[in-house]
């Protein structure tokens, strides 16, 4: 079975990324366009959690599992990911690759585009079939975020696309799982390495991810002072959410870049979002207008962010974040005490 489509998972120890059911979710979609092709989900991974991935990606929407096994996928390794992702693509000649626009995806596609000479629409968010030529159509914004460009690119394949976290959906029904199974092992010395890693560093893994949060509150340049960030951490403590930010505050490092929403930054799909001194320029609307539910906080009423808020309360973001805290910590004392 030749792959028409074949997404790279992302695994983390007894999970599948999010970003790759919901790929998964849209190759099934994208395949049936181009006449039930198949679709091949591809994990790197060690000999020690094989078993684990083959049943994490069992029921995910994949044709065919392929699982690659080498000591060096504990984490991510660039010159082992890229060399052992470009014989895979040689070997199984996919028409369109995907990845994630994570920092795996984001690191690893560009140069697995350039070493299978052909090109990358990067951050996408949407995906379609032409049905005149059944080429890979890539929509994705352009030009700082004001114009939607769809991208067609004809002429070279594989056709290789990253997508935003969040874009799409997992598969919504019962999937019976995979036709067929592959498990290559790679050894060392079929790699060529020519890298020396010398440390790694890996940022808190106990912090909330804007991504996966169903609740984040967002700081923009509007809370003013570095110390009110206290408040937009307690309140999102409170609701047990995660703390986003538009960029500016990212720039000026007051928070890193995990925190970033937007065009340059993170998409995100809460239920609830909570944007307190944000402005609500195109850039930052980009990654949060997928949320269920806005609630903003702006002391100018014709604030852009308004127009996309389902609650939007006119003040001092302090004061109001304040308010806000205050209530829900009485609110939780009395049903405590009740
Ligand atoms: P401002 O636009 O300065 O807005 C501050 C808001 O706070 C104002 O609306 C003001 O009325 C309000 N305010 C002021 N004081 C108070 C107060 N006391 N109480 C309540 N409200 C108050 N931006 C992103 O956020 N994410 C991105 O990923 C991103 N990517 C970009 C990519 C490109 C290519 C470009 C060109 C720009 C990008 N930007 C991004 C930047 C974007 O254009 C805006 O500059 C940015 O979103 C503005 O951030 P802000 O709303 O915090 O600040």
């Amino acid at each position: 079975m030749k792959s028409n489509i074949m997404v790279l998972a992302e695994l983390r120890e007894n999970e599948v990324h999010s970003s790759t059911l919901e790929l998964l979710g849209k190759s099934r979609e994208l395949s049936r366009k181009l006449e039930n092709s198949s679709v091949t989900v591809v994990a790197l991974t060690t000999e020690e959690l094989k078993e684990t991935a083959i049943n994490l990606l069992h029921k995910s929407g994949a044709d065919k599992v392929l699982i690659a096994t080498n000591e060096n996928f504990k984490r991510f390794n660039f010159t082992y990911y890229l060399r052992v992702l470009e014989k895979i693509s040689n070997n199984e000649k996919p028409r369109i690759i995907l990845a994630s626009a994570t920092t795996t995806g984001r690191t690893i596609m560009p140069a697995l585009a350039a070493a299978l000479h052909t090109g990358l629409t990067a951050d996408c968010t949407g995906l379609d079939i032409d049905d005149e030529s059944g080429t890979l159509l890539q929509t994705r914004p352009a030009i700082g975020g004001n114009v939607i460009a769809t991208i067609k690119t004809p002429n070279h394949f594989p056709q290789m696309a990253t997508v935003r976290p969040k874009t799409f959906s997992p598969l919504t029904y019962n999937y019976e799982g995979f036709e067929k199974l592959e498990v290559i092992s790679f050894t060392n010395d079929s790699i060529e390495d020519n890298m020396e890693l010398l440390s790694f560093n890996s940022t808190d893994s106990s912090r909330k991810n804007v991504q996966d949060a169903q609740v984040v509150v967002s700081a923009g340049k509007g809370i003013s002072n570095i110390n009110n960030l206290e408040l937009i951490s307690e309140l999102a403590s409170l609701l047990n959410g995660a703390v986003g930010a538009s960029r500016p505050l990212v720039d000026q490092k007051w928070l890193d870049y995990e925190s970033q929403v937007g065009l340059s930054g993170h998409t995100v799909k809460p239920d609830v979002y909570i944007a307190a001194g944000i402005s609500g320029a195109v850039q930052h609307i980009a990654g949060m207008q997928t949320s269920d539910f806005v609630i903003s906080i702006n002391k100018d009423k014709n604030a852009a962010i308004f127009e996309y808020s389902d609650i939007g309360l006119v003040g001092d973001a302090t004061q109001i974040l304040e308010e806000i805290i205050e209530e829900l910590k009485n609110s939780k004392g009395e049903r405590k005490n009740a």
